[in-house]
């Protein structure tokens, strides 16, 4: 499977550098062996649909309400960022469970609302470094999948430890391989057959010095990328470490 590379730009991004960080991760995207997906703040993304328009460059969107319309005041609908060309949403990213109170429940109706209107759900999971301390982790991602996910799941997973964003700091290469085989059987335990075709993004600090390895370990789909997918020469380093498919 072709190896997915998602930059999640988070709230950062005023007009003039997203656009530029958009041009220049179009001028060097020629040729690498990966998909790849930007998710700008909400307020960027019709300025970057007609950059990225009709190029290999995909855009989504970090966040979603899963109703199509109604009284929802400040929330956006899977169905308007679709109308404004996004083809992909980040959902139950950690920093929307932890600080918008998103459960496992929320992010269920949010993939089903991206699947209504024909986006691609790439869900976040992972645990915190206690949980993993306490030897939980596998539990809790295991849970977060079984909770998130409807059993049609068409989508992209990105395991996360909570703990390696932003952090600098990743599992061991063994440590990524075992959640990521992990994920994926309990895909198959949920989706069946079709859990062997879900990507499973890692995130959690990657950069162009660790991507290669991260990127080779079997089971990673691709990476989900935090503060390095704001400079152009490290996304794109990263995406070229990508394995094609
Ligand atoms: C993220 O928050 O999705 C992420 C992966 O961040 P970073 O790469 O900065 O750790």
């Amino acid at each position: 499977m072709r190896q997915l590379i998602a930059g999640n730009w988070k709230m950062n991004g005023l007009t003039a550098a997203s656009a530029a960080l958009a041009d220049a991760i179009l001028a060097g995207a020629d040729s690498l062996p990966c998909d790849l997906l930007v998710c700008p703040p909400f307020t960027q993304i019709a300025a970057l649909a007609a950059i990225l328009r009709g190029t290999m460059v995909s855009l989504g969107a970090q966040n979603c309400h899963e109703a199509a319309s109604g009284a929802h005041t400040g929330d956006i609908s899977p169905e308007m960022l679709a109308d404004v060309g996004c083809t992909a949403v980040i959902l139950g990213h950690s920093e929307r469970r932890q600080n918008h109170h998103e459960t496992d429940a929320t992010v269920h109706a949010k993939v089903l609302g991206a699947a209504r209107a024909s986006l691609m759900p790439v869900v976040c999971v992972g645990e915190t470094e206690a949980q993993r301390d306490a030897g939980q982790h596998l539990a809790i991602v295991g849970g977060q999948i079984a909770g998130s996910l409807p059993e049609n799941f068409g989508g992209v997973i990105a395991y996360e430890p909570i703990w390696a964003i932003g952090t600098g700091r990743t599992p061991t290469q063994a440590d990524i391989e075992a959640m990521h085989c992990h994920i994926r059987a309990s895909l198959f335990a949920h989706l069946g057959p079709a859990g062997a075709r879900v990507r499973i993004l890692y995130g959690g600090s990657v950069k162009p010095d660790n991507a290669a390895a991260i990127l080779a370990i079997p089971e990673v789909g691709g990476a989900l990328v935090g503060g390095a997918s704001l400079d152009p020469k490290h996304f794109l380093a990263i995406a070229a470490s990508a394995i094609g498919g």
